[in-house]
């Protein structure tokens, strides 16, 4: 029998990461993300986790979740480590990050849990509920949107030390010890659910590879942003 030295096994964590957002269509943007932060930082799992919304509420309401997920799960079926989370739909009542993030630790105790957000998130970051301990409820990626800048003068000096900006690197620092804000252009790509709702309504999309064939299909069929 072959015994392992045990000091010689590399424990490593498991990463997982949650990228939270409306999904209203899910578009390449969201996907090119995805992709490029499993391989960045070799996630075991990166999960979409679109958000519920109140049918009554006074603004526009969103598609129904079940559309929205349908389309996420079209869109990521091929892709062996992303997922689609139903764990804020299933809430059936809006959810603050903040108590997501809590339950994501009970679901995954002893993972790493990573919160993804746009470059316009984070410019927004003051409005969410809680928002500063957020930052610290899990590590923390940034990915920059084209036409958004990326500030630090909104966040507190306290947040601002635990940045780790990976913008004109290669590759990914990974820190250890204490969760951190990662800021990384990996990825670039200029295309908004708004702008996609806006084309199919008036029912011409100008910028069609911007959405998959397949969820495109998936709209043409069940009539959606007419
Ligand atoms: P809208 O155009 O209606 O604002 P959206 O395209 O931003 O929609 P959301 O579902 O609101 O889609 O986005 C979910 C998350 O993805 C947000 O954190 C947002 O900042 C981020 N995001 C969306 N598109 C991009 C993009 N092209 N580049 C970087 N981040 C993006």
């Amino acid at each position: 029998m072959i015994r392992r030295n045990p000091l010689r096994q590399v424990i490593r964590m498991k990463r997982i990461a949650y990228f939270g957002g409306t999904f209203d269509p899910v578009h390449n943007g969201h996907l090119t993300i995805a992709r490029s932060l499993v391989s960045l930082f070799a996630f075991d799992r990166f999960y979409f986790l679109p958000a519920f919304h109140a049918p009554h509420k006074p603004d526009r309401p969103p598609t129904s979740g079940y559309h929205r997920f349908a389309m996420l799960a079209i869109a990521t079926h091929t892709d062996e480590n992303i997922a689609v989370s139903t764990l804020e739909l299933d809430k059936r009542e809006k959810r603050y990050t903040i108590d997501t993030l809590a339950e994501l630790h009970s679901l995954h105790p002893g993972s790493r849990v990573f919160f993804v957000m746009g470059a316009d998130s984070w410019t927004d970051i003051r409005t969410w509920r809680n928002w500063e301990n957020v930052l610290t409820a899990a590590d923390i990626i940034v990915v920059t949107r084209p036409g958004y800048e990326i500030s630090f003068d909104h966040v507190t000096d306290a947040a601002r030390e635990r940045i780790v900006d990976m913008r004109l690197t290669e590759s990914v620092a990974m820190e250890n010890g204490g969760r951190r804000i990662y800021i990384t252009d990996a990825v670039r790509y200029d295309a908004s659910a708004t702008e996609l709702r806006t084309d199919l309504s008036d029912g011409h999309l100008e910028r069609a590879e911007d959405l998959p064939l397949e969820v495109a299909k998936y709209i043409e069929k069940y009539e959606l942003y007419r």
